[in-house]
């Protein structure tokens, strides 16, 4: 078993993430398995190497220790880029130039409303059939626009079988077709135009160059796996087994947000908590 733990340093963690982490490796090392750390740092307008830092130190505070080196998606950027030029060489992806307020009122007319996915308003296709957003081989796609992925290209047979299954708090085995993507993600961002990459696309790459076999995640990130598992059978990867946990609410049943500081692990240890405290609290021990 090989498990991982993809924080973005973007803010502190929180008792979300002490949960997430604390699942992950507990499930890798009762069965002597691999327990692997990602930085997910692809938003540079976010991350900042401080919080780096202090993910670092609470995982260490916390006593989770992992094997290998950590992967830090922004020394993957060449990967990413090299697996978007093939897909767009291969006619699957178009570029697009819609700004989030074309997309709205392009979704919504002419009177039905925008439908949201888990990746937000399902893009209407207004980019996809311009000739001039799918210049392919030998030019590379442009370098100032999203690119999406073009669900209307994929073979009904490469979803035969498609499926995960998930051992977290919904459990079950979940089948991803087609006809569910068009019609409940639509034609995803593959590639930011502010990134280069997309979260989608380097989460599945990098989970299988991680090689990667139970994925633990927080049961918010449920309706992004379809889309990962898309991914996965476009670019042929294996699909690795889902752990979607529950979420760590606060004491008022909100979920739990990266802007609550008062929920950090930094501010608990400030308070004197020890690890098997923040275990106590996420519910890995029994309460005192
Ligand atoms: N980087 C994501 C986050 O911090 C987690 C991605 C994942 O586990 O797939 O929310």
């Amino acid at each position: 078993m090989i498990t991982r733990f993809a924080p973005s340093p973007t803010g502190p963690l929180h008792l979300g993430h002490a949960y997430s982490a604390l699942l992950a490796h507990d499930m890798a090392r009762a069965v002597d398995g691999s327990f692997l750390l990602r930085i997910e740092d692809i938003d540079q307008n976010r991350a900042r190497p401080a919080w780096e830092d202090q993910i670092y130190d609470d995982l260490h505070w916390l006593g989770l220790t992992w094997d290998g080196p950590v992967m830090r998606q922004s020394d993957r950027l060449d990967v990413y880029r090299e697996t978007l030029n093939q897909m767009w060489w291969d006619g699957l992806l178009y570029a697009c130039r819609c700004n989030r307020k074309d997309i709205l009122s392009a979704a919504s007319a002419p009177q039905e409303g925008a439908q949201i996915g888990p990746d937000g308003v399902i893009y209407p296709g207004t980019c996809r059939n311009l000739p001039e957003e799918r210049d392919h081989y030998p030019s590379p796609p442009p370098a100032d626009a999203a690119l999406r992925l073009d669900l209307a290209t994929l073979p009904q047979g490469l979803f035969d079988d498609a499926r995960f299954t998930d051992e977290g708090a919904q459990p079950g085995t979940y089948r991803v077709t087609l006809d569910a993507l068009q019609r409940e993600v639509g034609d995803v961002v593959v590639s930011r135009r502010d990134m280069g990459t997309s979260y989608h696309l380097s989460v599945v790459l990098d989970d299988a160059a991680q090689g990667v076999t139970h994925v633990v995640r927080g049961a918010d990130l449920l309706d992004a796996t379809p889309i990962h598992v898309a991914l996965q059978r476009v670019l042929g990867l294996p699909t690795p087994t889902y752990h979607h946990h529950r979420l760590i609410r606060d004491t008022a049943g909100k979920r739990l947000a990266k802007r609550d500081d008062a929920r950090a692990i930094a501010t608990y240890r400030a308070e004197g908590a020890t690890p098997d405290d923040i275990r106590r609290m996420v519910g890995l021990l029994p309460a005192a």
